[in-house]
């Protein structure tokens, strides 16, 4: 069956193999492809695979030969899987092959801003130290991470990584999820929306971007902050309301903010958080270490091999 990959770079630049893959079938492997290329491309797939270009219903009804979908990711938003179902095309995804590369860039934010690492790496390369009279320095605020409270809004895989590490660092943990969880982890309590927002000094984000979640950083809940606290986003850029954060910043509403994802991405040149004080950005990469993305590459392969065996896995639209 002919498997066509309509974006594999950002999964495999050249340092994986698609050999494994190659292996289950006549492969075509695109780089990136523009919607108006998907079709023509697709057309004699059996299976087609997918991180961020769009299948809509269209063109899932225009693909006849078209048997199994499978994203190469854990979001899957960019499919119809509607469309699919009626279809009887069944689409896979791969859960949490990133939860711990995640949890890991939460903290370099948050290393990044209680310890100013690259900030004095770089004033020393300006010369501050060699100027300076002392044997160290610092313009920055230093900060403990011993005895803070870490806020978490969605508690589930990542939210709960990121609580092991926050206590590793001797973190009280705060939670806010719409799921009350079976079991908590020792020194972490649930709280409402509000309190997790005045409490935290570092709050992160964790919950799907949602009607309920969208923009749920906004000039309100900002103003609820400790002027002292962090906001942390490595979960959808569209959770934030980026003017009022820039703004928020700005104006010392509150310290700082680490964000690995924005509301269009890439961005608009002009977008306000490049400007904004305090505010530092990693261009969507949470996701993309390189043990993170063999164990994506590791469980598409199986994805397919099931499909091709007759045995679904990972389906998330309901096909059996
Ligand atoms: P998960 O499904 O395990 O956890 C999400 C949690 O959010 C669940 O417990 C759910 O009950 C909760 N939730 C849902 N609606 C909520 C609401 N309105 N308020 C509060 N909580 C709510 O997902 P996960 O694997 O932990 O991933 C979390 C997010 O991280 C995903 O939405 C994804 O977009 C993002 N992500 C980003 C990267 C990256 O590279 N930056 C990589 C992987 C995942």
């Amino acid at each position: 069956m002919k498997i066509v990959v309509l974006d594999g770079y950002t999964l495999n630049p050249g340092d994986l193999s698609w050999k494994d893959l190659e292996a289950l079938g006549e492969c075509t492997i695109y780089d990136r492809t523009l919607s108006e290329e998907v079709l023509a491309r697709s057309k004699d797939a059996g299976i087609i695979l997918t991180n961020k270009t769009v299948l809509n219903g269209d063109t899932i009804r225009q693909l006849n030969s078209l048997k199994y979908i499978s994203v190469l990711a854990t979001g899957y938003n960019i499919v119809d899987v509607e469309a699919a179902f009626e279809q009887a095309i069944p689409v896979s995804n791969v859960p949490a092959y990133s939860t711990d590369s995640v949890a890991q860039m939460v903290f370099a934010h948050i290393l990044n801003l209680t310890q100013n690492v690259g900030h004095h790496s770089h004033t020393i390369g300006e010369g501050c130290w060699s100027r300076n009279p002392d044997f160290c320095y610092w313009d920055k605020p230093l900060i403990e991470l011993n005895g803070l409270t870490m806020g978490i809004i969605g508690f589930g895989r990542i939210g709960r990584a990121v609580t092991k590490l926050a206590r590793a660092f001797g973190m009280k943990v705060i939670a806010y999820d719409v799921h009350e969880p079976n079991e908590l982890p020792k020194g972490c309590r649930m709280e409402s929306l509000d309190e997790v927002f005045s409490q935290a000094d570092i709050l992160s984000l964790h919950c799907p971007l949602t009607s309920e979640t969208e923009k749920i950083i906004n000039t309100k809940s900002l103003s609820r902050m400790k002027q002292t606290a962090f906001l942390i986003n490595t979960s959808r850029g569209s959770l934030v309301d980026e003017q009022s954060l820039a703004e928020a910043l700005d104006k010392g509403v509150i310290a700082g903010a680490g964000l690995d994802v924005l509301d269009i991405e890439p961005p608009e040149k002009d977008n306000p958080l490049f400007e904004a004080k305090n505010c530092f950005l990693t261009p969507h990469i949470a996701w993309a270490t390189k043990s993170a993305r063999q164990r994506l590459m590791d469980v598409t392969v199986e994805n397919v091999r099931a499909f091709l065996s007759g045995q679904l896995i990972n389906v998330i639209n309901g096909v059996s």
